[in-house]
């Protein structure tokens, strides 16, 4: 596929190619949609096989941002940027800087923030040449790490989740199987447990396993066994397409709702989901936590505003719930109705905008 035709596809707006070449600087930054305000999405930095994986990966990841910010209500656009190559090897300040300078051009189009293979510190350099950066350490003025808003926004998705299913969105006593116990699951297994919820947990890595029992009471199963785990909710949190054919026959939940990107494999699984009677909580509704996050550093952070910004994850579930109900669709279609229609009913007010207006 050529590259216009790439973009002309998914209606993406703009699609920047940056290079350096003495830092071997290699970038492609693609706007998706600024109809709300300007893109945000973090950098991923990947050592991709070939530049058409990154263009494909970062047309898909900015596309994401549109949806997934229009249903956290943000008044941002979706955005995506990608840096081809090993960070392990390639990361150097002047590459990490003319990134910087490359986002700069846009002029606040897009706003940058840390991804898989970027760090906190990376931003710090890029907010040396650019201030259209964001995830910023807390003591600089930022908002820090987002994984514990994350999980505190799968919280408010348990709890929509729980008053849909059992009529209250008390969790004491409900059992939470979670794929992962990373950063945001680790802050998820503590949540649940201070509300007297039981864990069951896996992760590839035995520590993490292993603090979750001790700290936590959880109980740990293998990495393969945690499909069969019998609860009320499973929550992946660890990679994206666990939810697929062979999969979900196995899950013994009511509901599944976690902060893993890309949930399912492949679209129909959403209908495989379904046909199992289980409620899905759509992936960018229920992990948009850290975004949130994230926005409110744009207007100057307050962790307080933050978090009751992350809250509202839970109205916008069950706005999603009630789409689905009104009009006879799936839970991810209707998630994707319901953030269709933001961007249609708020951008056509803010395209009418010229520049000088506020
Ligand atoms: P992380 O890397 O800290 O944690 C992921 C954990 O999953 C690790 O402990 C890893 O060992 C484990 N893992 C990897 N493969 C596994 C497997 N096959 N089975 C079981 N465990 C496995 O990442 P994180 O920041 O906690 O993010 C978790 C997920 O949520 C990712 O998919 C991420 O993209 C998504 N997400 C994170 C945030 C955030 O704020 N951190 C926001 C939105 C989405």
């Amino acid at each position: 596929m050529g590259v216009f035709e790439a973009i002309g596809t998914e209606s993406h707006e703009e699609v920047l190619f940056g290079v350096d070449h003495e830092s071997g600087l290699r970038t492609i930054i693609a706007i998706h949609n600024t109809s709300l305000g300007p893109a945000l999405g973090g950098t991923r930095f990947f050592p991709y096989p070939s530049e058409a994986a990154a263009l494909r990966d970062v047309l898909r990841l900015s596309k994401g941002m549109t949806f997934k910010s229009a249903a956290a209500g943000l008044d941002l656009g979706g955005g995506k940027a990608v840096i081809i190559g090993d960070p392990a090897s390639l990361r150097s300040e002047r590459l990490i800087r003319a990134y910087g300078r490359v986002i700069n051009t846009l002029g606040g189009r897009y706003i940058t923030a840390a991804d898989v293979g970027t760090t906190v510190d990376d931003m710090v350099l890029i907010a040396k040449e650019t201030p259209w950066v964001s995830g910023l350490p807390y003591a600089q003025g930022g908002s820090g790490d987002p994984s514990p808003a994350t999980a505190r926004g799968v919280m408010a998705s348990f709890r929509a989740i729980g008053e849909r299913l059992w009529g209250s969105g008390d969790l004491t006593g409900r059992r939470v199987a979670i794929q992962g116990v990373g950063k945001v699951g680790m802050d998820l297994v503590r949540r649940l447990s201070e509300v007297g919820a039981e864990t069951v947990v896996t992760d590839l890595k035995p520590d993490s396993m292993a603090l979750a029992v001790e700290a936590h009471g959880s109980k740990a199963v293998s990495l393969d066994g945690i499909y069969d785990a019998e609860c009320d909710i499973f929550s992946p949190c660890a990679l994206g397409a666990t939810l697929n054919e062979a999969t979900i026959p196995r899950l013994r939940c009511a509901a599944i709702a976690g902060s893993a990107n890309n949930q399912l494999a492949v679209e129909e699984d959403v209908e495989r989901i379904v046909e199992r009677g289980i409620l899905y909580g759509p992936d960018f509704v229920v992990n948009a936590g850290g975004v949130i996050n994230i926005a409110v550093e744009t207007g100057g952070y307050s962790a307080e505003r933050a978090g009751s910004m992350v809250d509202r994850i839970y109205d916008n579930l069950v706005a999603v719930f009630e789409t689905a109900d009104r009009e006879g669709v799936n839970t991810n279609d209707a998630a994707m109705r319901f953030a269709q229609r933001r961007i249609d009913r708020i951008g056509s007010l803010r395209l009418k905008r010229r520049p000088g207006e506020s």
